[in-house]
């Protein structure tokens, strides 16, 4: 089954909105199969965001992304890494769908409250960034013949 990455950024945990935000993927059927808090340092911000360092916005999100705890968790689920994209909404919170997470939640481009990887490959390498092989569980739900066929 497909895996994920999602992180609940700093704004999410400040505005408690933890327990709201993996209530709704909960509820859409995906499988948290890791879960963790912590405090992201600047090394650990700069290899997940590698991919932004030469972005005007970079060293803003850098500061923004290690300023509080956040939430990392793996998801699993069918297509696991497009239904998140879909399901955390526009990029931009602005423009984000209501329905989405950051269209009923987030308003800001720069708070827009929740990361999910953008492809599968890269879900792998930055899933690595935060857990061991070992912390991610592989587990059946009594319901999940009531989720995916
Ligand atoms: N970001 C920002 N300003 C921008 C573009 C992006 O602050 O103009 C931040 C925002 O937090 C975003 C993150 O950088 O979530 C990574 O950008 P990306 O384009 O990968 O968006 P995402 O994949 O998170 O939707
Ligand atoms: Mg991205």
């Amino acid at each position: 089954m497909e895996q994920t990455l999602i992180l609940l950024k700093p704004d999410a945990v400040q505005r408690g909105l933890v327990g709201a935000i993996l209530g709704r993927l909960e509820q859409r059927g995906l499988k948290i199969t890791a879960l963790r808090l912590l405090q992201m340092d600047a090394a650990l911000a700069g290899r997940h965001y590698e991919a932004h360092v030469d972005k005007p916005f970079y060293k803003g999100l850098v500061s923004f992304i290690t300023a509080g705890p956040i939430v990392a968790a793996v998801l699993e689920g069918p297509n696991a890494v497009a239904v998140m994209r879909s399901t955390m909404g526009d990029t931009n919170a602005g423009k984000a769908a209501p329905g989405t997470i950051r269209g009923d939640f987030a308003v800001d481009i720069g708070r827009n409250l929740i990361h999910g990887s953008d492809a599968p490959d890269t879900a792998q390498r930055e899933i690595a960034l935060f857990f061991e092989p070992s912390q991610i569980l592989s587990y059946a739900r009594a319901n999940d013949p009531w989720i995916v066929e």
